[in-house]
Formats: structure tokens, C-alpha cells, sequence
């Protein structure tokens, strides 16, 4: 299992997540990401918008991905 943050996954505070894979932990933090937004909480709220703005340009959205999966793949296992 790998560790990042919620601040390390383009949201806005610590809480941490553990997953064996990238794609889980992008997942795990996304279902956060949604939470928050429902209790609009208002740094998530910013986080997200950044996020969809960011999603308005697939080149830019996926070398942001493409970083962060680096990222989780050069994190050493829990
Ligand atoms: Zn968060």
C-alpha cells in the first residue's frame, strides 16, 4: 500500500489515503473530493473548481495525471 494526501492529490486538506494502485487512490480521493463538495466545504470547493478547469484541457489534465502517477509510483510501500 501507498500513502498521499488529499493536499498531494490536488485537494485542499491532510487526510490521507492508502491504496495498492494509482487509479484507486485517484478514486478514493475523488468520492472525498464529492463529500466535501456536498458539505461545501469552501477550500474543496476551490480545489474542484481549479480541477475543472484544468479538466477543460485533456493535454494539461493528463500530464497532471500522468505527475501524479509518477509521484505514487516513486512513493515507497507502507
Ligand atoms: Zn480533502
Amino acid at each position: 500500500m501507498k500513502t498521499m494526501t488529499c493536499n498531494q492529490l490536488g485537494g485542499a486538506c491532510d487526510k490521507t489515503f492508502s491504496a495498492k494502485s494509482f487509479d484507486e487512490i485517484a478514486e478514493m480521493s475523488k468520492q472525498h473530493g464529492m463529500e466535501m463538495f456536498q458539505k461545501s466545504d469552501k477550500d474543496h470547493l476551490k480545489a474542484i473548481s481549479d480541477m475543472m478547469a484544468l479538466m477543460q484541457n485533456p493535454e494539461a489534465m493528463k500530464e497532471w495525471l500522468d505527475n501524479k502517477r509518477k509521484e505514487f509510483d516513486s512513493l515507497p510501500e507502507d
